[in-house]
């Protein structure tokens, strides 16, 4: 096996490439999702127990919901279908979660237990580096597809029985034709919360409805907070320029949430992509004129956690012709409205 790709594994202009990225079951009604969530659990430990890193920060991941019966509802049943450990908690004892929190406004709040964070860049360099000690090549080099083939910068040809092209926010540049993805760029900000932000077993965290979340301070990156609502086009070789716009929206949000953290020093404003298809689902699809060249991403702000167990489908799809579902496939898609009303749930 052949792994090419332009920059180093881990390299912050790919999707992949950031500290952390939260890990969660919860999806709503979105049984395939949960389920496929839930196996990734599985997988991220086996990739933990060949490589010898801690990869899952098994925190928790907190849902702050302002319905009864909205969407965190619906994932509570889900879950709960499955056998996916979840608790709801009353809004009176959701403030013993994190060292401040304010939560008039929720109907309660739904925790994962199991769920958390993911160290995504060292899981994608882990990966890379358990990769090669099975026998993987890897090739550091910009390809382009020919045909069948990719074909290097320096005009080597790589054939293979197959040819899996996962190019995150390049995916649409490479086939303009058969996939289309709006790459837009996000910002995340890291809040200096004090020791208090740095003890174990803060969980993670989602407002869903009102497109916020983020992490406490893990391995002393400073507190997390994010808007999920989508930000402006970003050309996938754009430069991803550090800056704050988001800043005081995101200082609002804490005042109501986390009071204690409206006034902390922001230690730094990082930027990323977002590689979204029309209705954020997967693309999981054979070429439509090359069956032996497949297409594979359109992570949509929730792909992270999913990559082993869409690989694990993927090569189940190759050996035994395992149908992946319809909603992965290439073609028009109907587009959702907001991530917010995206039936795959939010980003994250
Ligand atoms: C700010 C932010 C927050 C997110 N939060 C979460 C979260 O909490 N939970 C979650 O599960 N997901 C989250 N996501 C989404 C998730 O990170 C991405 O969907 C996922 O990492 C995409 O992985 P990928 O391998 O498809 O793409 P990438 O990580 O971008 O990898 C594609 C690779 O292809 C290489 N490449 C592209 N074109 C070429 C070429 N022509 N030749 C050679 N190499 C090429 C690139 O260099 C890159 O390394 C978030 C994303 C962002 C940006």
């Amino acid at each position: 096996m052949t792994l090419v790709d332009q920059f180093d594994p881990g390299d912050p202009r790919a999707s992949s490439g950031g500290e952390t990225r939260l890990y969660r079951c919860a999806h709503g009604p979105d049984v395939d999702y949960t389920a496929m969530a839930r196996r990734a659990r599985t997988l991220w430990r086996e990739l933990e127990e060949e490589s010898g890193e801690e990869l899952l920060v098994e925190c928790g991941l907190a849902w702050f919901a302002h319905r009864e019966d909205g969407w965190e509802a619906e994932s509570e049943r889900t879950l709960a279908a499955h056998g996916i450990p979840a608790e709801r908690l009353d809004v009176a004892s959701a403030p013993s979660l994190y060292p401040s929190f304010r939560g008039e406004d929720l109907a309660f709040v739904l925790l994962e237990p199991e769920g958390g964070v993911i160290r995504a860049q060292r899981a994608v360099r882990a990966l890379a580096a358990q990769a090669a000690r099975h026998g993987a090549r890897i090739v550091r080099s910009r390809a382009r597809p020919d045909g069948t083939a990719a074909v290097l910068e320096d005009s080597t040809r790589l054939e293979g029985d197959l040819v899996v092209w996962a190019c995150g926010p390049w995916l649409g540049r490479l086939f303009p034709d058969l996939v289309s993805l709006s790459v837009t760029r996000q910002e995340l900000l890291f809040f200096d919360g004090g020791p208090a932000w740095r003890s174990p077993g803060l969980p993670g965290w989602c407002d869903y409805d009102h497109a916020r979340y983020g992490t406490a301070d893990i391995d002393a990156l400073g507190v997390k907070a994010a808007i999920d609502d989508l930000g402006p086009p970003l050309d996938p070789d754009a430069e991803l320029a550090d800056e704050a716009p988001t800043e005081q929206q995101v200082r609002a949000y804490l005042h109501d949430r986390f009071p204690a953290l409206e006034h902390a020093r922001l230690i730094e404003a990082r930027s990323c992509r977002y590689e979204l298809t029309p209705d954020s689902h997967f693309i999981a699809a054979p070429h439509t004129e090359y069956p032996t060249v497949w297409l594979v991403g359109g992570g949509s702000g929730h792909g992270f956690k999913q990559g082993p167990p869409m690989a694990e489908r993927l090569a189940q799809t190759f050996r035994e012709g395992t149908p992946l579902p319809p909603r992965f496939a290439l073609g028009e898609r109907q587009p959702s409205t907001s991530m917010r009303t995206a039936s795959s749930g939010p980003a994250t």
